[in-house]
């Protein structure tokens, strides 16, 4: 009987795993194993290969879940990965490792923290931590933050360890610059180990130096990962790509790697996108597969999105075709200002949602996080739910980060980065020059900020009144670690925030603001229980420490998920492999999108261009592009150009949107002036762009005007009419038939 189940139950999931496959997928998920490149362009199924193929390798007996090493872009990835497998198997997958690089590093370091040289409580510093620290540690060895910027040092540290090179490793430099950088950086590390401190870049160099000094370990789990898959491989950095050699053996274990060097987007981050020819030249017996159909967007989207990659020259190169229909134009609207710009996404979503779909197939995609705010405050308004991943996330809210500190202290009172944030926050009187003399002492003595402390209270060694503040705050923490012993985590949490002053702290802030923060606080407790009843692999670490590592390694997830039908919205760069029904791609200006920064150097430029690329190509049904004329964004009124890439676009797809009124004065603002007419739309191949040659967004030259930029045309025939922006005198309407404009 149980028998018959079983079998008919792996015939049943055996077609579910090869079906709706097109013959590449297939031939890729049902290669023999070996080593196997995918390489496709966006929307081809690459992901769903990468899902399907550990499903067949289960279900065909070539690995267990044990065996099976998977690496996605985020968490949240990884948890839909596991949930399909399970759907296709039908069975669980528990030993399987799923997770980002810094998850799975983490994972190991978690394992063998002893044989890492690591205290069994460590922490993770996310990226504001530890610019803190290196901040604190700049003032320490008296390097100046006028002349030297932490964030640059930041970036040093964090370069060399993806590279992997301690400060200690680094060869003499006679450039006083470096030296200076390295004197930091060896400052830093020393804090960072004292205190059981890791960040990001080390939690991989932390990894790698735990295999290389002890090959037994790395030798059992060469054993174990016979099958390491990896996603979006087009982003992997040099340490990224030797971890999964080193784990790999070089080829012993089998490798699946599927990427798209067209949707390489985190060069900024040492991203290589060369490491797809390095692993076809380092690995043995590549078998290479190209998936050239697209399952996601309307043939107008995908063209569009085509035509726009093609202005780039350094590609693989490969063409993308679909089955799909030809499905809206692409709409794009020029808005007056940055507020014009969100009424008109606001206007569209309830647009949509009246015609019965659903939010949570709406993302609005911006270049910078800061363009976030005026969204958010209009979908308030209109009372829109939303969630934004990434940007200001949940877990980075400064509320939360305080709250975190005091947790991250109980369970490990060395923890410098906690100490720091907290000890006289809420204001308990402790003052700027006691905690000088502290870091001094700590510095001078290779002590931790907390050993320090009590160092200085036992030698007396301070003013009464400085002595009895620090006294107070050592009593406070050491009284919540035995109070919250025997607690569940969102009671522990729930203490903290009572017990630490921080709750009464926020809900004395006035208005709004507080009144978020609090309940910001409270959904912390909420996290804290959810994140005890969900299925943890990492039964080996308590629930706090396992709490705080989800904390920190929750990138761009993490906004507490209600699983409300909300609208997503997030940065271009975290929009990497999700798709959705209805995309804004906003603020596509020159200097906004592309970025001012990247605008003089063709490299950036492209990656630039490959970030728009990965904008379009997130849409399935439609898409609309705006930009504004006018943006006010860090405090200050820019006036813009459309981006270069909205004129990269085929003409043919887009139609441009428009308003009732052409100009509106901010001062006379109103709903009904610049309410959305559907239905008077009108293409951007009119007549007056037809007979000049001109295109929304090209350079032009006037003779008495100057340069400037289209952006608008009106009319027919000889009444034809364009909108020019000089760059000198602002809009002007010219006929196009007397203002003799050049194309530059
Ligand atoms: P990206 O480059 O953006 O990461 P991708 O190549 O990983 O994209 P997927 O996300 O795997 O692409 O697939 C895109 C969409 O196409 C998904 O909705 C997927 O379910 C669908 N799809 C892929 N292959 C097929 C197929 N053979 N039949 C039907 N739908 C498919
Ligand atoms: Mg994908």
């Amino acid at each position: 009987m149980h028998c018959v189940k079983l079998c008919y139950n792996l015939r049943v999931v055996n077609a579910q795993i090869t079906e709706n496959l097109n013959p590449e997928q297939y031939q890729a998920v049902t290669a023999e194993p070996g080593n196997l490149l995918v390489l496709a362009g966006a929307g081809s199924g690459k992901t769903r290969v990468l899902v399907h193929r550990i499903a067949w390798l289960l279900d065909q007996g070539y690995a267990t879940p044990l065996s099976i090493l998977a690496v996605t872009f985020t968490n949240k990835a990884a948890s839909e990965m596991r949930g399909r497998i399970e759907q296709l198997v039908g069975v669980g997958n528990h030993g399987m490792w799923v997770g980002t690089f810094h998850g799975l590093a983490h994972r190991f370091l978690r394992m063998h923290w002893r044989d890492a040289g690591l205290p069994e409580m460590f922490q993770i510093l996310d990226s504001e931590d530890q610019l803190r620290l290196i901040r604190r540690i700049m003032k320490e060895q008296a390097v100046d933050e006028d002349h030297w910027s932490p964030r640059q040092v930041q970036g040093f540290i964090n370069s060399r360890k993806d590279e992997g090179l301690r400060a200690t490793q680094m060869p003499e430099n006679s450039n006083p610059f470096i030296r200076t950088m390295q004197r930091v950086y060896l400052a830093y590390e020393q804090a960072c180990q004292r205190g059981g401190l890791v960040d990001f870049a080390e939690l991989l160099l932390r990894n790698l130096e735990l295999w290389q000094h002890h090959p037994e370990i790395l030798s059992h789990y060469q054993q174990r990962f016979r099958h390491i898959l990896v996603d979006e491989f087009q982003d992997t950095n040099g340490i990224q790509y030797t971890w999964l050699s080193t784990l790999s053996r070089q080829g012993a274990a089998h490798i699946m790697i599927v990427g798209d060097d067209d949707q390489s987007i985190y060069s900024w981050r040492g991203a290589k996108v060369e490491n797809i020819r390095r692993f076809q030249r380092e690995f043995s017996d590549v078998k290479t597969i190209a998936l050239e159909q697209n399952y996601r967007s309307t043939a107008t989207i995908l063209k569009t999105a085509n035509t726009l990659i093609h202005h780039n020259d350094d590609r693989l190169g490969k063409n993308l075709w679909t089955e799909g229909e030809q499905g809206e134009p692409i709409s794009v609207y020029a808005a007056f200002n940055e507020i014009d710009e969100a009424r008109f996404i606001v206007d569209r979503i309830q647009y949509w949602q009246q015609q019965g779909n659903p939010y949570q197939q709406i993302a609005i995609l911006y270049r910078s996080n800061a363009q976030s705010r005026v969204i958010e405050e209009t979908l308030i308004n209109a009372d829109i739910p939303y969630k934004i991943h990434g940007g200001m996330r949940f877990f980075e809210r400064a509320e939360i980060k305080d709250a975190l500190a005091y947790m991250r202290l109980l369970a490990n009172p060395n923890d410098d980065a906690a100490f720091e944030r907290v000890v006289n926050f809420p204001t308990r009187g402790i003052g700027e020059r006691t905690l000088q003399f502290l870091r001094q002492l700590a510095s001078e003595q290779q002590l931790s900020l907390w050993t320090a402390g009590q160092t200085i209270v036992e030698q007396q060694s301070l003013s009464a009144r400085a002595s009895q503040a620090l006294n107070h705050f050592f009593a406070l923490i050491t009284q919540m670690q035995t109070d919250t012993d025997k607690l569940s985590l969102d009671e522990l949490c729930d203490h903290v925030l009572q017990h630490s002053g921080l709750l009464e702290h926020y809900r004395q802030v006035k208005g709004e603001k507080g009144l978020a923060k609090v309940e910001n606080l409270e959904e912390l407790v909420t996290a804290c229980r959810q994140f005890e009843e969900s299925d943890r692999d990492d039964d080996a670490i308590t629930p706090l420490t396992a709490f705080l590592s989800h904390a920190a390694l929750e990138a761009g997830e993490a906004q507490a998920d209600n699983g409300n039908d909300c609208v997503q919205l997030m940065t271009l760069h975290s929009a990497k492999g999700l798709e959705f029904a209805l995309v804004f791609l906003s603020g596509v200006e020159e200097g906004l999108f592309p970025h001012q920064m990247s605008i003089n150097e063709p490299g950036r430029l492209e990656e630039e261009r490959r970030l728009c690329y990965v904008g379009i190509t997130r849409a399935m049904q439609q898409l609309y592009i705006s930009y504004a004329e006018q943006r006010r964004l860090h405090g200050r009124d820019a006036y813009h150009a459309p981006s270069r890439f909205i004129a990269e676009l085929p003409s043919e797809c887009l139609q441009e949107v428009r308003m009732r009124s052409t100009i509106v004065r901010p001062s006379s603002y109103h709903r009904q002036h610049t309410a959305y007419q559907p239905k008077k739309r009108i293409s951007f191949e009119t007549d007056a762009s037809h007979q000049s040659g001109l295109k929304m967004g090209s350079q032009v030259y006037h003779q008495r005007f100057g340069e400037g930029t289209i952006t608008d045309f009106d009319g027919q025939g000889e009444q034809a009419r364009v909108q020019v922006r000089f760059n000198r005198i602002g809009s002007k309407w010219l006929v196009i038939s007397y203002a003799k404009l050049q194309a530059i």
